[in-house]
């Protein structure tokens, strides 16, 4: 699953990051500058890319 990060202010998909990237590593918004964990990020993500996939499904196999 390809996880994009995306700014929760802005929604710019550029950030900077440590070249040792961890959970714990705060990116930084290229945009806006608004700065979170990278982990927290992450989970933020990959929620938002789970709530699409189950959209999709959702509308596959909703009865024709
Ligand atoms: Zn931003």
């Amino acid at each position: 699953m390809n996880i994009e990060l995306q700014c929760s202010k802005c929604g710019c998909k550029d950030f900077q990051h440590p070249d040792d990237l961890n959970d714990e590593s705060t990116i930084t918004c290229n945009d806006c500058g608004a700065s979170a964990p990278y982990g927290e990020v992450r989970e933020q993500a990959i929620t938002k890319a789970k709530e699409f996939i189950d959209g999709k499904l959702g509308n596959l196999f909703k009865g024709s």
